[in-house]
Formats: structure tokens, sequence, C-alpha cells
């Protein structure tokens, strides 16, 4: 359906230096395909679907979609934006129309269909999205996630065969993302063909058929995402995709914004979508605080999230100490108990700096 040969493109800066963006990028993809598009921030992943819809075509190389090479000269590319949608991380609805009317406009002012029959087709895609009750609100009343969800009604209303997304749940509230990758999965079981950007490495996992790794304007990687989030064959690629997101904090004194830690913790769990471990992580932090707090020593407290492997660990190191606080002769042997009880496994390491716990959850 889709087919790139070497494309590349070059730009060349105010101070005169030429730079690749994209640099001899290669693929074929079937029709129904559903593929992400991951790798670092720079590495050319909007540049490549720019350059797909014609927003911004390459230097060289070829594309065809559906056999039509689409960098010909004369080849219309309205035809392309018909068959080719895309949806951004930023909405850019019409904020004085209503919903109803964003999703008409396309159909009725590119495809010529008649207002009335517009509006049914309008009415259909919002009610694909779950939008329907919103149709006569302006966007402005609208959540992000509903925003986003009223621009890919938009898109689908001119009913393409292929959609882009870039980074479509970047701009969104956690708490708003699930209901977005719902839309975009449920199009994936229509069998629609689409290329998604995304930093979400569980979503890219799972929605895809297909991954791509991008690296400094090539597809360094191109396989399934079981390949490519378990045994990736390049160096780069192992790197991005086993990366750990961290949470840290270091306790000097007793004077430290208690209720804040606990409100980020929150935070952050709701953002790696492990809210159901999101209870056990703040009760060891609490109950670890609460022991630390008895000895004047400061304390280094990370919490370790492992996207793919959805590993998740508590790192606590107190300072200057050499005997674990969970052995200390004193300790409080209640708030121990509920502390191993929380654990999957605990280990204790002694390093130059400190005692170090590792609790895995
Ligand atoms: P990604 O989407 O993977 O973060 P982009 O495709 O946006 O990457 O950009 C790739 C690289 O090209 C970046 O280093 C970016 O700064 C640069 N770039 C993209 N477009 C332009 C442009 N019009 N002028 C200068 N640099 C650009
Ligand atoms: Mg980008």
């Amino acid at each position: 359906m889709i087919t790139a040969s070497h494309i590349s493109k070059t730009i060349t800066l105010p101070n005169g230096r030429r730079i690749n963006i994209l640099n001899d990028v290669n693929f074929h993809i079937e029709r129904g395909e559903v593929v992400s598009i991951i790798g670092p921030s720079g590495s050319g992943k909007s540049t490549l679907l720019r350059s797909l819809n014609l927003l911004d075509p390459p230097t060289s190389g070829s594309i065809s979609v559906e056999g039509e090479d689409i960098l010909a000269s004369g080849y219309p590319r309205q035809r392309l934006h018909q068959r080719m949608g895309m949806v951004f991380q930023q909405f850019n609805l019409f904020p004085h129309l209503t919903v109803l009317e964003n999703v008409m406009l396309a159909p009725m002012k590119v495809l010529n269909i008649p207002r009335e029959e517009a509006e049914n087709l309008a009415i259909e895609m919002l009610r694909k999205v779950s939008l329907s009750e919103r149709a006569t609100q302006m966007p402005n009343t609208l959540s992000g996630g509903q925003q986003q969800r009223t621009a890919i009604a938009r898109c689908l209303a001119m009913q393409p065969d292929i959609i882009l997304f870039d980074e479509p749940t970047s701009a969104l509230d956690p708490t708003m993302v699930g209901e977005v990758q719902g839309v975009v999965r449920l199009l994936a079981q229509e069998k629609m063909t689409m290329l998604i950007v995304t930093h979400n490495m569980r979503f890219a996992h799972d929605i895809a058929s297909r991954t791509f790794y991008m690296h400094e304007g090539t597809i360094l990687e191109d396989d399934t995402p079981g390949k490519i989030f378990n045994q990736p064959q390049h160096a780069e690629t192992k790197a991005f995709v086993q990366r750990i997101h961290k949470l840290v904090f270091d306790v000097e004194n007793q004077n430290f914004d208690f209720y804040d830690m606990m409100s980020q913790i929150r935070q952050y769990c709701i953002r790696f979508a492990i809210p159901e471990q999101m209870n056990t992580i703040t009760h060891i932090v609490e109950e670890m605080i609460l022991l630390l707090s008895a000895y004047d020593n400061p304390f280094h407290i990370e919490v370790n999230h492992g996207e793919i492997s959805g590993q998740t660990s508590v790192v606590i190191l107190h300072r200057g100490e050499t005997i674990s606080p969970l052995d200390k002769s004193d300790v409080d042997e209640l708030a121990v108990m509920i502390i191993r009880g929380m654990s999957k496994e605990i280990t204790t390491e002694q390093t130059p700096d400190g005692i170090q716990l590792t609790f895995t959850i």
C-alpha cells in the first residue's frame, strides 16, 4: 500500500550547513498493517510522517501509495489527502465551529458532499469515537481527550485508507491517554492501515503488528514489536526500549515536603500506568521515611519503572550507614513486617555512600 524507497531529506541551515534529517529510509507497508514508530526525540519521526503526506516532501527518493508515485510532478495532492489522514499532538480544531461542524467541514469542502449527507457522516464518526452527545458543543468546552477524539473523527470523516498519528497522546493529561488509545485500538481492530509515532512504549508494543525504531534519520530496526522490545538487534534500540523511568528524591533533613513527595509518586504511577502499584509504593516509602526519620543521616529515594519489563522498584540509600534500617536493634517490628509483606523481594547492599535497599514491587 505504501512503498518508500531511499527517501532522504536534506536541509540547509541559515549558516549554510547542510544536514540530513532523513537518511535513506526504505519500507513497504501492506494494507491493514499497524506500524508503531519509536525513537529518540529528533530522530526524524515527525519528518518521516510529514514526508509521507507531502506536508514536507523528501529531497530525494520515491514514495508510492497504492501504486501511484506521489512525488511525481503533477500528482494531485488532494487525492493523497483523501486517502491519508493525519492526527497531530495538537488537536487543531476550529475553535469557532461546533464539534459536529468541525467533523463536517472537510467532507463538504474537499469532497463536495452535500450538507445533510456530511452531517449524517459526521454523526456516524462521532458515534465511533463515543462523542455523539457532544456534537453541538464548542471545542473549548471539551476535555483534551475529547478534543483529540474529535480530531480523529474529523480525520475519519474523509474516509481515509491510511491514518498517520504523530504522538496523539503527548499533549494529554495522563488520565485521558487511555480513551484516545482506545479509539486507535478500535481502528486497528477494523484493520485501518496506520503509522503511529508514540513515546508510550507499552502502547507502541501492544497496538502494532510492526515497529520501526528510528535513529538519526534512519529506520535502524524494522521488526515485530515482540522482537524490537524483547530481542532488539542493535545496541541503540536496546538502550532505548529498556530505559528506565526514575523518580528521585534526596532528603537532607527533616524539613522536606512529605506531601509533595507523595503527590509526585502518585503522578508518576498514573503517568506510567502503574496505578495498581501506587498504594504499595507510597506505603513502602511512607513506612521507610518513618523508620529513617529516627536517624540524622540523609537518605535518597528512587522509584524506578521499566515500561516494557513492567518492573517497578523502590531504592532507598541511607547515607553513611552500615546497618540496614530494617535490621537495627531498636526498629519498629510491626513496620518492618508491613514493609516485608508488601515487597516481592528486598535486597540489601553496602555501597561506598551507605546502605542501599532495593524493594521489588
Ligand atoms: P522527531 O519527530 O523524531 O522528534 P523531527 O522529525 O521533528 O524528529 O526532527 C528531526 C531533526 O530534524 C531534528 O533534529 C530537528 O531539529 C530537525 N528539523 C526538522 N525540521 C527542521 C527544519 N525545518 N529546519 C531545521 N531543522 C529541522
Ligand atoms: Mg516529532
